[in-house]
């Protein structure tokens, strides 16, 4: 999906109040929010907060920085990322960790805030390298964040909002190949535990894209009986109105 573009790649901009947080800017973040209309305006973010470093999320994290800083001339805001995104390896540059006022360190089961952006990490996924899904504690909905992992057990658990974004890459799952991402499957175990209001499928493989996800979304619906949308490229989700 990234490497030809067949669906847009540059993660999400939530606001809050007043509060601007960008999650995960992988490739083409800083082109999509200048083209989007209305326009996004990286100047007026108060964080980045990245999930994990691979390179689908992580592809434009230090132009997004140098955008939110004003190419450094105004510090500003704070990036928030799992610890081996700025240790081991690292995807975001060191000389751009000044231009932030803060760089907070992700690690499992902690609470964050960012002005009026309140959210949590739980345990850390089955993924590759470290990662962390979200919880915000939004009125009157809380939002819950599944990022890339392998499915596990505890997993729906661990994310109980009534606004449920997943991401799912494939639609069935494959045996005993390691392959760290949700199917489908997962994703139905998920929402019969967890019955969300709304569930928002993103982050989809080819597998789905084939499929189109918004007739699988929508044959989810049918069978669970709630509601399941697909995202799509530049979809603007009022999240007073779920
Ligand atoms: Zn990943």
């Amino acid at each position: 999906m990234v490497m030809k573009q067949l669906r847009a790649s540059g993660g999400a901009w939530l606001s809050i109040g007043k509060t601007n947080l960008y999650i995960d800017p992988g490739p083409g973040a800083l082109v999509r929010c200048l083209n989007s209309k209305p326009k996004l305006e990286p100047a007026t973010l108060d964080g980045i907060l990245l999930t994990h470093k691979h390179l689908d999320h992580s592809g434009d994290i230090n132009v997004m920085i140098e955008a939110m800083t004003e190419g450094g001339f105004k510090k500003r805001g704070v990036l928030f990322a799992p610890g081996d995104a700025l240790e081991e390896d690292p995807v975001i540059l060191k000389y751009l960790r000044d231009y932030v006022e803060k760089v907070e360190i992700l690690k499992e089961d902690s609470e964050y805030r960012i002005g009026e952006i309140q959210f949590s990490t739980a345990r850390r996924h089955q993924h590759r390298v470290e990662t962390y899904g979200l919880n915000f504690k939004i009125s009157p909905h809380r939002l819950s964040w599944i990022t890339d992992t392998r499915f596990f057990p505890e997993l729906p658990d661990l994310y109980r909002g009534e606004i449920l974004v997943i991401h799912v890459v494939r639609l069935k799952p494959v045996g005993e190949e390691p392959i760290d991402h949700l199917s489908i499957e997962d994703v139905k175990t998920i929402i019969r535990k967890v019955k969300p209001r709304l569930t928002v499928l993103t982050h989809f493989g080819m597998t789905l894209i084939k499929a189109k996800p918004w007739v699988v979304a929508s044959e989810l619906e049918n069978e669970l009986g709630v509601k399941v949308m697909a995202a799509s490229d530049g979809l603007k989700l009022d999240l007073k109105e779920v």
